[in-house]
């Protein structure tokens, strides 16, 4: 991805912090960004869409993609295989980024495949909060609360390679903080350098097939 492609946005957190509804809101104040849809080997809870969440795949198709090299990145979370197909940076339209909601393992890999790429990390208020969270989804079992508990603290510790780090106290805040992030992040001067130099050769009369209007009369007047 060149610094003029989309701006690749890698969203993390401990399961539980919101960021599946943080990221859904991104979309909505930003529609010109995808999201990238991820493989995993985990079971469809109620109401995911094969292709709209994950492209749902077992053990065997995950591996088997691997093997022909199809990731971006690739990670095992709470004993699933899940990875980032290397499609997903060229697929559609051109969009002005494209969101990764992967966990810390994926973050590394991308930034380091992908430079440009800004990793933001959401955080739960408090651990009291993410336990009662966790217990409010109703697909899981006491045993996998526990198990996303535990998993959610390992995830915690690796906040220190994120380049922006939220806490979802208030979803209205922390959305208005997340679209913030990314449009400043979109005026990067790295980001935007192309354009500056073209617009200087444009205003020196390089590049173009006639002199920029200001000039055609010839010198430019010089000052009173
Ligand atoms: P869940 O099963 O709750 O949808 O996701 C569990 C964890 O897997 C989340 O932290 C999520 O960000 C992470 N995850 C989802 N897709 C990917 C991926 O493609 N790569 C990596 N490394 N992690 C992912």
């Amino acid at each position: 991805m060149s610094s003029e492609g989309p701006l690749p946005l890698i969203v993390s957190s401990p399961s539980g912090a919101g960021k599946t509804t943080l990221t859904a809101r991104l979309l909505k104040e930003i529609p010109q960004l995808r999201f990238s849809v991820s493989h995993t080997t985990r079971k469809p809870r109620q109401n995911e869409q094969n292709g709209r969440e994950y492209h749902f795949v077992d053990r065997q198709q995950f591996l088997g993609l691997i093997e022909q090299g199809a990731f971006l990145e690739w990670a095992e979370v709470h004993g699933n295989l899940y990875g980032t197909g290397k499609a997903e940076l060229d697929r559609g339209e051109r969009p002005r980024g494209i969101i990764f909601d992967i966990d810390h393992q994926g973050a590394r890999q991308i930034k380091s495949a992908e430079p440009d790429a800004v990793a933001v990390f959401i955080l739960p208020p408090s651990m009291a909060i993410l336990e009662q969270r966790l217990r409010g989804r109703a697909s899981e079992d006491e045993e996998t609360v526990q198990r996303r508990f535990g998993v959610a603290l390992r995830e915690i510790e690796h906040y220190g390679m994120f380049d922006y780090v939220l806490v979802n106290e208030e979803i209205e805040e922390a959305t208005k903080q997340l679209v913030s992030i990314f449009r400043a992040e979109e005026c990067r001067r790295h980001r935007a350098a192309r354009h500056a130099e073209r617009l200087l050769a444009e205003g020196r009369g390089f590049g173009g097939s006639k002199p920029p209007a200001v000039f055609a009369g010839g010198a430019p007047p010089s000052p009173k």
